[in-house]
């Protein structure tokens, strides 16, 4: 038995069917008896001579019949044969598709839903994804191997020894190189006829505009507040989509924003948490595999967007829960007050997302004390109070000397164990949640506390490079 699949323009002559099973022994015996079923058929795949028409190419197992016996060429049974017509004049031309092309893509050109059109709606495709980390990392590299022609990223990072754990685009040899140099490597390897576009900058409200509007979709893998509402922002004032995805710990978030047919993130979350409210995932942790799941779920959405087919995320917030392996999901509605997609947006250009976010030019600074300085006054025996706010695993690890532990969650009540008369400065591990500690002691009647700025990763890089770092 031999499986005959069967392009979407001939399907009509064998009624409507994607594949026919027949017998035969060779190519030339399974074309004739597919002429025989139908003499539209017939005439699409042979002139009045009885040659095979030339622009229909016939695989046999994914290798043209060409490079092997042409119709002689001996089939077995469990062979499967594709009939890979050239249109003219239409737009599933595969004609722009070379032999290695259908090869690399034959999976897909086997899908009714993808086929030669999808395919060619892929290669034309233009994907931006902000962030070459964890959620990146899957993305560029599905993206890539799915044919979609052009690919942007913008990062502006270097690739960490840290980030090795979940940012699988990233290997050793690439520690200490430009993220985006990195990923676009990994990108050529899989696939060579993407075109990479890279953006070493971070995307900040002077530039986003102009690099997102080349672009049809916009993924965004960021890990921070400010980077979130300005991805948000400029897909809304664009009209382009925007594929949501967010981890922390063991769970994460999904979803499609796109102003014109649904909700926007801020339709979600109209302002974000105050600073080191939520951490992030590098002072919460993350489990590696994680950002592969969601970021997958990404890959898929967007290449959902490109193809125009099945249901995206739109209007849909999933929910993954890797501890429970659970899946939920919330309908998301449009805020018609929305400040940016509603009826009546009061943001219509875009605005200093870390000043919205709170990390901004605030009163914050002057309360703030350097690595360096924390390293003089404790040398001159000063008497502060050093509070480490992060969490017991984190301490385990390293420790300034002379630092007391009361984790972020235990500060209210633990707050009785502190005197306003002292000088305070808590650290975290980059600063973020000790600015929240700092804000809320400074709240209930602390006057003299300091934050310390970079956290210890800081003072391990700055003051003592010994310690364990992580
Ligand atoms: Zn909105």
């Amino acid at each position: 038995m031999i499986r005959v699949m069967i392009p979407t323009p001939l399907r009509q002559y064998v009624g409507n069917k994607e594949s026919v099973v027949v017998e035969g022994r060779t190519v030339h015996d399974v074309l004739q008896q597919l002429a025989s079923m139908n003499q539209q058929l017939s005439r699409q795949l042979f002139d009045e001579k009885g040659q095979l028409r030339n622009f229909v190419n016939v695989y046999v197992n994914e290798e043209d019949v060409r490079y092997l016996q042409r119709e002689a060429t001996p089939l077995k049974d469990g062979d499967t044969i594709y009939i890979v017509p050239s249109i003219a004049g239409g737009s599933s031309d595969i004609a722009s598709f070379s032999y290695e092309d259908v090869q690399r893509y034959s999976r897909h050109l086997i899908l009714p839903e993808v086929g030669l059109e999808g395919q060619r709606k892929l290669k034309e495709a233009k994907v931006l994804v902000v962030g070459a980390g964890g959620l990146g990392s899957p993305l560029l590299l599905y993206l890539a191997a799915a044919g979609v022609g052009t690919i942007g990223i913008v990062d502006f990072d270097m690739v960490d020894f840290s980030n090795l754990q979940r940012q699988i685009v990233h290997t050793e040899k690439d520690v200490g190189r430009k993220k985006t140099d990195s990923a676009a490597e990994k990108i050529r390897m899989i696939n060579s006829s993407v075109k990479v576009v890279k953006y070493e900058e971070r995307l900040t409200s002077e530039n986003a505009l102009s690099i997102i509007k080349d672009y049809d979709i916009v993924i965004d893998g960021t890990d921070n507040f400010p980077t979130r509402y300005l991805v948000n922002d400029a897909c809304v004032l664009l009209g382009k989509p925007n594929v949501y995805g967010s981890i922390f710990r063991f769970e994460g978030q999904v979803s499609v924003f796109d102003a014109r047919k649904g909700p926007c993130y801020r339709c979600l979350y109209e302002s974000p948490p105050p600073p080191g409210l939520v951490p992030s995932c590098a002072e919460g942790g993350v489990l590696g595999v994680l950002p592969g799941i969601i970021g997958t779920i990404q890959a898929m959405e967007a290449i959902k967007l490109i193809l125009n087919e099945g249901e995206p995320l739109i209007g849909r917030l999933l929910l993954f829960d890797a501890m429970k392996m659970r899946f939920r999901e919330l309908k998301l509605r449009k805020n018609p007050e929305c400040p940016v997609c509603g009826e009546h947006p009061t943001i219509t250009h875009l605005i200093d997302y870390e000043e919205f976010c709170g990390l901004g030019r605030g009163n914050d600074y002057a309360d703030e004390i350097t690595v360096s300085e924390l390293k003089k006054r404790l040398d001159a025996g000063e008497p502060l109070v050093l509070i480490d706010v992060r969490e017991p695993q984190e301490w385990e690890i390293n420790r300034i000397e002379g630092a007391r532990l009361i984790p972020l969650g235990d500060l209210p009540s633990r707050v009785n164990e502190l005197s306003t008369a002292d000088e305070i400065v808590v650290y975290c591990k980059v600063g973020g949640r000790s600015a929240y500690a700092a804000r809320f002691l400074r709240d209930l009647g602390f006057r003299k506390v300091k934050n310390l700025k970079g956290g210890i990763v800081e003072w391990v890089e700055k003051i003592d490079p010994t310690m364990m770092r992580y």
